[in-house]
């Protein structure tokens, strides 16, 4: 019988909780010191929502090569996880491709080395990051992304889901496609192009 206060309990405490809001200097504390605890300071209760729902819905996507955290750690320098797996940015200006400018080769994927961007995809945007006009079709994975109070679009790579950067559209670059993919040079590895054009679209499905 004594378990039957449970619910009773459960009641009071949410009546107290609806009552407290009538008094807003307990109402904030009551309600939101939970929440702050887990935020930075500089995080407002919005963008962090926002955050969640982002990185949950690109992380819950499903891709071809699948690891745990443990093994892409294993895998991966310090640096590159936090980019990579975490959705980190490098400094701007630091980058080992910022300025590279090859004529040829291609630009793989860090964590899995499938083929992301070519050379000739590559601009000088001055933007202090590898900047791109376009990627090898299908190699990229576009999501909404409402961190930090903005609405930016993320690129990740489409075989692990690994993030690159952000996209960015009408800078009025002179480029065929008026984008600029920002992408982070640490999420990113660069070798010659190994094979036809036929073959690096066709292994960037996979
Ligand atoms: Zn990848």
């Amino acid at each position: 019988m004594r378990f039957t206060s449970l619910p009773t309990f459960i009641r009071t405490l949410y009546a107290f909780s609806n009552t407290t809001r009538i008094f807003p200097g307990t109402s904030q504390r009551t309600l939101n010191s939970p929440l702050r605890d887990f935020l930075p300071k500089y995080y407002m209760p919005i963008p962090f929502f926002g955050s969640l729902f982002s990185s949950s819905s690109s992380r819950n996507m499903s891709y071809p090569l699948q690891k745990s955290d443990d093994e892409w750690q294993a895998v991966l320098s310090k640096e590159q996880f936090r980019v990579i797996r975490e959705k980190g940015t490098e400094a701007p200006f630091t980058g080992k491709f910022d300025k590279h400018a090859p004529s040829t080769g291609v630009y793989t994927c860090a964590a899995c080395e499938a083929p992301i961007y070519k050379a000739t995809h590559k601009f000088k945007s001055g933007c202090g990051w590898p900047a791109f006009f376009d990627a090898i079709p299908g190699a990229v994975t576009r999501h909404t992304d409402r961190t930090l109070g903005m609405s930016r679009t993320e690129i990740v790579c489409s075989n692990c889901g690994g993030h690159l950067g952000h996209v960015f559209k009408g800078e009025g670059y002179a480029t065929p496609t008026d984008e600029r993919h920002c992408v982070n040079s640490v999420s990113l590895n660069f070798g010659p192009e190994k094979d036809s054009e036929g073959t690096a679209a066709g292994s960037a499905k996979v």
